[in-house]
Parts: structure tokens; sequence; C-alpha cells
């Protein structure tokens, strides 16, 4: 049934529904058989989801890229006084609101001329003017970074964030969990215990949150797992997480390889993730790195979730991303019919909208 002969123990335990260990997973990375791969994957995301394909009308906003780190594979921070350096107003970031979205997703740079209240203020007035529209704002980088500069516990910042509107936390910074690496590529960015601590201390405060990998750099395969291993055990211990969100790296200037991994690499990534997160509801397919057609093809791969409309996304396309700034939700929807999906409207807590086309009679139309 398999070319390769290590799947055969993967299938018969993914369809007794018992978890797979880090040493059964490490060798899929290198398997020929991604196709074989890809179908044990797609078992999965079927028991778990059906047909349906999610994504978000959302937007990206990226209020400031000055930035007092300067890590090494980052083209999106600045320094004041460059070129590219910005700052919005409040009312600029206001103006990026409307109440069509569903979820406005908030992340920058760590800006040593705003004081936490700045960055508690674009919460709280967003949240006011959109009472409707779900805040997933700062990440577990941004998080620290508040707590060193109020100089108080990161749940104080997190109570605060979350009276002032904050929904959900997203789940960039954490990069890949490898003294190694940062040491080479983030030196002076939190790592793996202090981006867990924040996330839990989040989950135990009811904040949701999200969690990612960046791969596709100088990280091993080996690395890979470890930081796969270390999302699931906190999952295990808190359950607070809602997705686990794959990110290519995207070379940009940086360069810290030449080029973008392959999307042999992207899939097998997502399909292995799908595999060893038993305790994850939802792996996502982020078509702002893997591009549209790799974003398509992973939802044969385990991916239940195409990320959203995005509308400006500065970051990746900092770095270059070939992927276009923002897609229209009917193209998501095209993108997903495409892939002989069914395409249902979530909100950040991946709730399903009541609008979304009714998915048994979309199934048979598709049939
Ligand atoms: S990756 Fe984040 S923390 Fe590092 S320089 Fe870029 S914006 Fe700053």
């Amino acid at each position: 049934m398999f070319k390769d002969s290590q799947l055969h123990p993967i299938w018969a335990k993914v369809q007794r529904q018992e978890r797979v260990s880090p040493e059964e997973v490490l060798p899929l990375f290198k398997t020929q058989d991604v196709l074989g791969l890809g179908k044990i994957a797609n078992h999965i995301k079927e028991r778990k989801t059906g047909d349906r394909v999610t994504y978000v009308v959302n937007r990206q906003i990226n209020p400031t890229n000055l930035c007092v780190l300067s890590c090494r594979f980052c083209d999106y921070a600045s320094k004041k006084g460059r070129p590219n350096a910005y700052s919005m107003t409040m009312e600029e970031i206001l103006s990026k609101c409307s109440p069509e979205l569903r979820e406005v997703h908030i992340v920058g740079g760590l800006n040593h001329e705003w004081p936490f209240e700045q960055y508690l203020k674009i919460v709280s007035e967003v949240h006011k003017k959109f009472p409707n529209l779900q805040v997933k704002a700062y990440t577990a980088v941004e998080i620290d970074f508040f707590a060193r500069i109020e100089k108080c516990s990161v749940k104080e910042i997190l109570s605060r964030l979350k009276d002032a509107g904050l929904m959900c936390l997203p789940g960039g910074g954490a990069e890949v969990f490898s003294e190694r690496v940062r040491k080479s590529l983030f030196p002076f960015k939190i790592g793996a215990p202090r981006w867990l601590e924040i996330h839990k201390a989040a989950h135990e405060l009811g904040i949701r949150s999200n969690s990612t990998l960046l791969y596709g750099h100088m990280e091993t395969f080996e690395e890979r797992v470890v930081h796969l291993k270390k999302l699931r055990d906190l999952q295990d211990e808190t359950g607070g997480f809602l997705s686990f969100i794959p990110l290519a790296y995207q070379p940009g200037k940086t360069k810290v390889v030449d080029r973008q991994t392959s999307a042999i690499d992207d899939l097998r990534t997502i399909a292995i993730s799908r595999i060893f997160l038993d305790n994850f509801d939802h792996i996502k397919s982020y078509w702002v790195t893997l591009g549209e057609e790799t974003a398509s093809m992973a939802l044969a791969f385990g991916a239940d979730d195409l990320d959203g409309t995005i509308f400006e996304e500065r970051i990746m396309h900092a770095a270059e991303a070939a992927s276009p700034v923002g897609m229209a939700k009917e193209r998501l929807e095209r993108l997903i019919r495409s892939a002989s999906r069914v395409p249902a409207e979530r909100d950040a807590l991946y709730k399903i909208y009541p609008s979304s086309k009714d998915i048994h009679n979309e199934r048979l139309a598709l049939a």
C-alpha cells in the first residue's frame, strides 16, 4: 500500500488513534512516499473536520516596524530615521478596521518610543469602535517586551489586554525551539521556555492562542520535531492552542539560506504536523508564505484552514514573499473548491459562521 515501509506502522497507529512518537515521526521528513504521507495526514484531517476548510475575513495590522531588536532573519524591522521606518497613528489603525471584518490580527516591532499604554490603547480603541471585531494581538515576544518595560508579570500584562478587549494571541515569535538556532539568528529574542511560559499564562487566563514553527532556514529536522513535541506537551497540559501554523522562511534580503524551501518540504512538514499534533484541532495552510498553489495542495496533506483575506501583510512581504498582499473572500473560496473542499467562514476562535453555506448540501453538489 505504501512505497515507504516506514509508513505502515504510522498508518496502523493512526487508524487505532494512537499517538506517534518523536522517533517515529523524524524519518518521515525524508520519506520519498510523499503521497503516502499525505494520505495518512488527510485521513486524520477528514476524521476531525470532514471536507470542510475554513478561512476568516480578517485584516493584518502592523502598527510599527520600529524595533529594539535586530534579528538576523528579519527584513521587516527598522530603526528611527531610516526611510522605511514607520509608526501608525491611532486614526490610521482605526481606518484599517471595518464592521465587515471578523478578526483583526495586530503584530509589529518592539518600539521603545511607545509605552505599554499605547499598545493597550490600540486594543481598547479597536474593541470600543468595532465591538464585533475579534482582536487577535501581540506575539509572546511583544508580551515579554511589555512585561519588561512595565516591570510587571506577564499575567498582569495579559489581564490588562484581556480587559481592554483582547480575544486571543497569535502564534508568532516561536521561530524554532532550538538554542543553537536562537544564538545564531535571534540571540536577544526570547527562547522556548519564555515563549511557552507566556502561552501557558494566557491559557490559564482563558485566552486562547495559536502556535507557529519557522522552518526552511538553518534548523535540522530533529529541531523541528523537538519544537512540535514541546507544543504537543503544552497542549496536553492546557488545551489552549487553537491552531498550528507552519511558516516557511522567506529568504528576502537576509538570505540565511539562498532560496525558499521546496513545495515538497512544505507538504511533508504540514502532513507530519497533522500526524504528530494529535491534540491540535487545526493545522493551517498559510497561503502568504506557501503561495497559492502549494497552500491549495496542502489541503490534501492535512491542513484544514487557509487563514484569511489579510488585506495588507507587511512582515513576510518585507522579506519579498511572492504571494499577493491580500486575497478576496471569493478567491479564497475558489482556492478551497479547487482542492475539492468545502469552504466555511470562521471567526478567530474557529467557530463557523452560521452564514456559511450548508456544508452537507455543498458536499452533495461536489460529488
Ligand atoms: S523578528 Fe520581531 S523582534 Fe526580531 S527584529 Fe524583527 S520585529 Fe523585531
